[in-house]
């Protein structure tokens, strides 16, 4: 079962590659001369892999995945040809007897693999079978994942597999990066990021000053009276700069954890400074992560 009899051509690799900076997606640079798709996009999107067999001294088919008995593989194809000719070709397989009628699978670029599928010394897993005057390969057994695929090369004449519709494509169990939705384009720049971030800990810090105030829980807890009429608006950007915006908002912060201080210090037995208070906010805010709410 050498490969003697092969037509090797190289082919650029079909895949295309969807990269997150490039506006098209590209073709695949690497090249083969085993089929259309290097041996990466091979295996991504048609869970094959072409390699060397231990079987015999050629290239062998290898499914990457398990393959129940009796489903369609891929297909055997290639040139027709008609010849009286006597045949020595491995990769020529006979579907007709008169005119004597063949498909020539020398050709190494070939978009199905049935050509790769040999026929070593011993029992095979697959079988050939003639549909509509196509050749196509089917399991006859359980093929386990990463086995090589061997069949009789000739047309399977009572085919132990039932022919079926033929799928366009094996169904793949990951999506391939070709598949997947791109990512938007990113539109903020780094620094914005990191101010949005900042302006949001500094609200919900605000948001959750308001909160304590409204707490009568908290108030209890610190022997004073709960202030449920207690306001605090945060203040909107407008106008201003993203410096001036974020001063506004660290001085409503300042003030309010002030405004507690002075809240919680109605209890004559608390005494409790700004450094105290804003320590205390800090915890709380770890412990009971609050989201920023909409307003
Ligand atoms: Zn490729």
């Amino acid at each position: 079962m050498s490969d003697k009899s092969a037509i090797v051509m190289r082919e650029r690799c079909q895949a295309t590659v969807s990269k997150r900076w490039a506006k098209e997606p590209r073709r695949c640079k690497f090249t083969t001369l085993r089929g259309i798709y290097c041996w990466q996009h091979e295996q991504q999107i048609r869970n094959f892999r072409i390699k060397k067999s231990n079987k015999h001294d050629g290239y062998g088919l290898f499914s990457t995945e398990f393959i129940p008995a009796n489903k369609y593989i891929c297909g055997y194809e290639g040139d027709r040809v008609v010849t009286h000719d006597n045949i020595k070709n491995p990769f020529m397989l006979k579907i007709k007897k008169r005119p004597p009628t063949y498909i020539d699978a020398s050709k190494t670029n070939i978009k199905q693999e049935g050509r790769w599928v040999k026929d070593p010394p011993g029992s095979n897993n697959a079988e050939i079978v003639l549909q509509n005057g196509k050749a196509y390969l089917y399991s006859i057994k359980d093929i386990p994942a990463n086995t090589e695929i061997t069949a009789a090369h000739k047309i399977a004449e009572e085919p132990k597999a039932e022919p079926e519709p033929i799928p366009k494509r094996r169904i793949l169990k990951k999506p391939t990066h070709r598949l997947l939705p791109r990512r938007k384009p990113q539109t903020k720049t780094r620094q914005e990021i990191i101010d949005e971030r900042y302006q949001k800990k500094l609200k919900i810090r605000l948001q959750f000053i308001r909160k304590l105030f409204h707490d009568s829980n908290f108030a209890k807890q610190l022997g004073i009276k709960v202030n449920p009429k207690k306001t605090i608006t945060i203040p909107k950007q407008d106008d201003s700069t993203i410096d001036q915006y974020h001063k506004r908002l660290e001085k409503k912060v300042k003030e309010q954890e002030k405004a507690l201080m002075n809240y919680i210090n109605k209890n004559p037995q608390a005494k409790v400074d700004h450094i105290k208070v804003i320590d205390m906010i800090d915890a709380l805010i770890k412990k009971k992560k609050p989201k920023l709410q909409e307003e």
